[in-house]
């Protein structure tokens, strides 16, 4: 028989992993409380129109990477419906954001999210089929000030707070405008005259990307397309006059903030729905996929999928790449090996396994990690499993159990005590630090 290995693109999180990973969302979750944003969770899967309408047919998401299909009717009568896993996670924000009215709250909603995404890229570090991204949108009617430049900036101010106290050191801010629905277009037509000469020198997908979408050209990694890229006009000169105030003050607002960013007249990113402000957040220990996040402003996302005017900004940050990053960074290195629980009960013979549960029973409901051994292990055996996982072995024989004076027996320091049972979860708490 074939052994069954996990699907290309997909992975198991073993927990040598898993606790970086803990850390990373428990981090996220502190921060984005302190910004009063709360918690979404929306489904994995939706409607297809629903990423076709709010990421765009021409995205190369939608266009190539989803995974789609046909849904079995249940009855006759019934019609097969499109679903689709969520390539992504702000069309389902939104669509929640719509479909739960709570633009008539009046107020501006602060959501954020957690959790995988799929899309069915070629496999490669830092970019998988199934991946999680730490997401949040800022989104809500005009009255409540969902179109203001200091809610750009507030974001990006918490996106460097966020990787600073993650310990992410070294990230670089990439900033664009991209213009709003008015004069993004005019760009388009003026990129689109210009490619017009060149663009039969350029890869096939440029020149595909010419015809159909050409704001993507500017995305190509094609080395030889660099030079015409380069030389193709920039879309900070296509603004208009309110666009360009708008990004102005963003920028007055990171520069009041301390916040450091570049500027890059070529981040459009890969999503349709981006208007004015665009950004990304890159980091070099990253390699080739070296975004860490990604984000902007969508000020006319909701009515696209048929809600009311309700601007907004978010962004979107890959977590596995976070994980590649700080696996990377010897600080984290060190904070990673120290994950031993704090102590190990070793029964001396099998007559004292009732009375180990009872003792793990009580030292784990005072808060304290523990790991429960055998008695029918002999005592070296004990030490050295102890030793792997633990900072400490307490020793549970007839005698303890009947004095209720316990042998424990500190790895780091070699000291061997006896504690009293009633002390012993202070014993070990006060031997964490
Ligand atoms: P990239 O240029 O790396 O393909 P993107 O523009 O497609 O990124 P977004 O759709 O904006 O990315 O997603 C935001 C973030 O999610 C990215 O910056 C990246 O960190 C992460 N991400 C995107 N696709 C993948 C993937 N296939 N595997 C792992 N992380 C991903
Ligand atoms: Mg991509």
């Amino acid at each position: 028989m074939t052994t069954l290995k996990a699907v290309r693109g997909t992975r198991d999180l073993l927990p040598a992993e898993t606790g970086l990973w803990n850390r990373i969302e428990a981090t996220a979750r502190q921060v984005f409380a302190r910004y009063n944003f709360g918690e979404i969770r929306t489904p994995v899967f939706e409607d297809t129109t629903l990423f076709a309408r709010g990421v765009g047919e021409e995205t190369d998401i939608v266009s190539k990477e989803m995974y789609t299909w046909e849904d079995r009717a249940r009855a006759q009568s019934e019609k097969t419906q499109s679903l689709t896993l969520r390539p992504e996670n702000t069309a389902g924000v939104v669509r929640a954001y719509i479909e739960h009215k709570l633009g008539e709250t009046g107020q501006l909603q602060k959501l954020y999210y957690i959790g995988p995404q799929f899309r069915r890229e070629r496999p490669q570090r830092g970019r998988y089929r199934q991946f999680s991204q730490i997401g949040a949108e800022v989104i809500g009617p005009v009255s409540a000030g969902s179109e203001s430049p200091l809610r750009d900036a507030e974001v990006l101010e918490m996106l460097a707070t966020l990787l600073d106290e993650l310990g992410i050191s070294g990230w670089v801010l990439k900033l664009n405008s991209v213009g709003s629905a008015t004069d993004r277009p005019k760009y388009i037509e003026t990129l689109r005259a210009a490619l017009l000469p060149v663009v039969g020198q350029m890869c096939p997908d440029c020149q595909r990307r010419a015809e159909t979408n050409p704001l993507r050209v500017l995305d190509c990694k094609v080395a030889e397309d660099q030079p015409f890229i380069d030389a193709l006009p920039k879309i900070a000169d296509s603004l208009d006059q309110a666009s360009r105030d708008h990004f102005a003050q963003v920028c007055a607002a990171l520069d009041a903030a301390g916040v450091p960013y570049e500027r890059d007249h070529r981040l459009v990113r890969g999503l349709d729905y981006y208007t004015r402000t665009t950004f990304e957040f890159t980091h070099g220990g990253l390699g080739a996929q070296n975004a860490l996040l990604g984000g902007g402003r969508y000020d006319g996302l909701s009515e696209l999928i048929g809600g009311p005017k309700a601007p907004g900004i978010g962004f979107a940050m890959g977590e596995d790449r976070l994980v590649l990053t700080l696996q990377a960074l010897e600080s984290t290195k060190i904070t990673l090996l120290d994950t031993k629980i704090d102590a190990y009960i070793a029964p001396l013979g099998e007559a004292q396994n009732p009375a180990a549960l009872q003792l793990a029973r009580e030292l784990r409901r005072q808060g304290l990690s523990i790991e429960l051994g055998d008695g029918s292990f002999r005592l070296k055996k004990s030490f050295e499993a102890a030793d792997k996982v633990a900072r400490a072995i307490i020793l549970l024989g007839e005698d303890e159990a009947q004095s209720g004076i316990l042998t424990v027996k500190q790895f780091s320091s070699g000291m061997q005590t006896k504690v009293a049972r009633a002390d012993l979860a202070a014993h070990l708490t006060a031997s964490r630090i």
